[in-house]
């Protein structure tokens, strides 16, 4: 991002007197610090122009360089940021727009973030993730026992933080499936709502079987194997190794009749056959 690097020596001042003439600590800190003018510089929540916003994280942290900072990097990796600097603010910020995760110094003006994380746990389940100068161990038990997620202590490098803040966000959000719709010939399958029809008659699939059908239809044409079924659709669990598979393509077949094709490939698994 070339931006970063560009008006740093100046615009930080500008942005600060700024803070001292409204009485403000917070606002002015996410917008234009870098003297960008384009839609991500003036508007805190649409996130890094022309990228797709994979989530919304919210900064709050009253240090100058340290947000600044923080904020580069999420956006460089997709984020949308909003960056305020006082627990106050963040709450508000948090109470008007949806935000996926929380970056919360502990060291803040006004209520600190052990504090603001009290009370977003209160009504919020969005994941925080701590920052604190003291690498003491009672802050990060006090962070943790109040509800963060992670507890990162400065001095941190900014990539490790990105990183804990994608690995915090895989965990808690639910992954989007691929597409919610599927289909191969007469057969639809709608994800999201767990439905699968053949010619536009519901068919009456097992949990396992529309999973199976699901990996079917996002994979047509294409040889799958035994353990890539299992791997997809039973996860962890082998109940009964592969054999598992070719009983659940059997009872697939005999729902499906002659609307799909489910070929079976001798000494390796299965493939759809695309109409
Ligand atoms: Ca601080």
């Amino acid at each position: 991002m070339a931006t970063v690097t560009a008006h740093h020596g100046s615009v930080p001042v500008a942005t600060m007197q700024r803070d001292d003439r409204d009485g403000r600590t917070g606002y002015d800190g996410r917008m234009g610090y870098d003297g960008r003018t384009g839609a991500a510089g003036n508007q805190p929540w649409a996130g890094h122009a022309g990228r797709h916003v994979t989530a919304t994280v919210l900064i709050v942290e009253d240090e100058f360089n340290i947000g600044r900072l923080v904020r580069t990097y999420l956006e460089r990796d997709g984020y949308g940021v909003v960056w305020v600097r006082s627990g106050e603010e963040g709450l508000v910020e948090l109470e008007r727009h949806a935000v996926d995760l929380i970056v919360l110094d502990v060291g803040l003006p006004g209520i600190d973030g052990f504090e603001v994380c009290r009370r977003v746990r209160a009504s919020s389940s969005v994941p925080v993730i701590m920052l604190t100068a003291r690498d003491e161990e009672t802050d990060r038990v006090v962070g943790l026992e109040l509800g963060a997620d992670d507890y990162v202590p400065k001095p941190f490098s900014p990539r490790e933080l990105v990183a804990r803040v994608k690995a915090v966000l895989r965990r808690t959000q639910p992954q989007r499936p691929a597409a919610e719709l599927l289909s191969c010939g007469s057969v639809e399958l709608r994800r999201d709502a767990r439905e699968a029809s053949r010619a536009g008659v519901s068919l009456d699939l097992t949990m396992k079987e529309f999973d199976l059908l699901a990996c079917l239809l996002e994979h047509p044409g294409l040889a799958l194997t035994r353990e890539q079924l299992l791997e997809h659709v039973w996860g962890l669990e082998f109940p009964g190794g592969t054999r598992t598979v070719d009983q659940h393509v059997a009872q697939l077949r005999a729902k499906l009749g002659a609307s799909l094709t489910i070929e079976t490939l001798r000494g390796v698994g299965y493939k759809l056959v695309r109409p």
